[in-house]
């Protein structure tokens, strides 16, 4: 079995964007992205009401409050 990383440094591009979910009771995709080398550029209150405002979000009583938070990866910067 091969368990050499998979990360974009393996796609030769200049760079890779990505939005987590963060969700305060459990661990979410911001920690993948940190395993992979991004670094987080923005974290925004109240993501799902600033994009698509109706998530069904499993952690909030009616309307989704999470925050999210906007990943940047760039060659440099892994
Ligand atoms: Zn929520």
């Amino acid at each position: 079995m091969d368990t050499t990383r998979v990360g974009p440094e393996q796609y030769e591009v200049d760079a890779a964007v990505g939005n987590a979910w963060l969700r305060p009771h459990r661990v979410d995709s911001s920690v993948l992205f940190e395993k992979f080398g991004f670094d987080r550029v923005e974290t925004v209150p109240k993501f799902a009401q600033r994009t698509d405002g109706d998530r069904d979000c499993p952690d909030c009583d009616g309307e989704c409050t999470c925050s999210g938070a906007l990943y940047l990866w760039t060659p440099t910067a892994a």
